[in-house]
């Protein structure tokens, strides 16, 4: 049922009728863990006294080819015993990619019904599509679907150096790779080519696609990439970026994004791509 690229989890909107069932217990925007458990699902039958506090549930697709759904909590929920909540952030330290994923979808599915109850055209309430997981406007006959926002987030390379910079609001000593938005009507290029040209005043070509995550906060995609520098002047704008500096591969910045991150990652290509030659 899963595709063996997938490690564990397999997004969708339709139950498969699986004999057990999976929870993903949430609280507001943090998941309630169980006490020493490593994984943020719950069997059904110990989600059980969960129905009580339940507010809404999703389906949300197959967690390790077991139907999976999302269930919105009241605070009472707090109270119950052997559990504990966890921000959505503190998770990605806690689980695997996948599982992550699956934390994502789970928050980001339950907080857009929550914030789409209404229609944006007409203002009538909007309903479950049933052929979809879209949510419906019957008046206007419009789907709403939910809204996912790409990043780019990129790493400079001029030879043994990389380019790393620090956003205003970050503390000192604190580096990463440079990141954007897209804008409407933009391509991942443009957009790589415009917002590190803003930010620090650089030119860049070759650009080098590396990976991909979900990034729900909120509602993030970011596309990672490396690209080469055509020019090396550093000029911050200092709106966003406070400081930023070409790195050595042998003498990188001290604190440096996680590896669960996708800034983290391309930072970790970077090094091993500049050790390899
Ligand atoms: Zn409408």
């Amino acid at each position: 049922m899963i595709p063996s690229s997938l490690n564990g989890f397999f997004p969708g909107n339709k139950a498969a009728g699986t004999d057990k069932l999976y929870i993903v217990p949430v609280v507001g925007r943090d998941i309630l863990m169980a006490l020493g458990s490593p994984s943020l699902v719950v069997e059904s039958a110990e989600a059980d006294i969960m129905r009580f506090y339940c507010e809404r549930r999703l389906v949300i697709g197959q967690w390790m080819g077991v139907d999976c759904e999302v269930w919105l909590l009241s605070s009472d929920a707090l109270a119950m015993e052997g559990y504990s909540v966890k921000e959505l952030r503190s998770v990605l330290m806690l689980v695997g990619d996948e599982e992550f994923a699956l934390a994502s979808r789970a928050v980001q599915m339950l907080e857009w019904q929550v914030n789409h109850q209404f229609c944006g055209t007409c203002g009538q309430r909007t309903t479950q599509a049933l052929a979809d997981h879209a949510l419906q406007c019957l008046p206007c006959n419009s789907n709403l679907y939910p809204r996912i926002s790409p990043c780019v987030i990129v790493v400079v390379v001029d030879g043994e150096r990389c380019l790393l910079g620090r956003q205003v609001n970050w503390p000192v000593g604190q580096f990463s790779a440079l990141a954007g938005f897209l804008e409407a009507g933009e391509s991942a290029e443009q957009a790589l080519h415009r917002e590190v040209f803003e930010e620090v005043g650089v030119e860049i070509k070759n650009i080098r696609y590396v990976g991909s995550q979900a990034w729900p906060f909120p509602g993030q995609l970011m596309l990672g990439f490396l690209a080469d520098a055509v020019t090396t002047e550093i000029t911050v704008d200092g709106a966003e970026i406070e400081e930023a500096h070409w790195w050595h591969y042998q003498a990188m910045p001290e604190r440096l994004p996680p590896l669960t991150t996708m800034s983290g990652r391309l930072i970790a290509r970077f090094l091993e791509e500049v050790s390899a030659s």
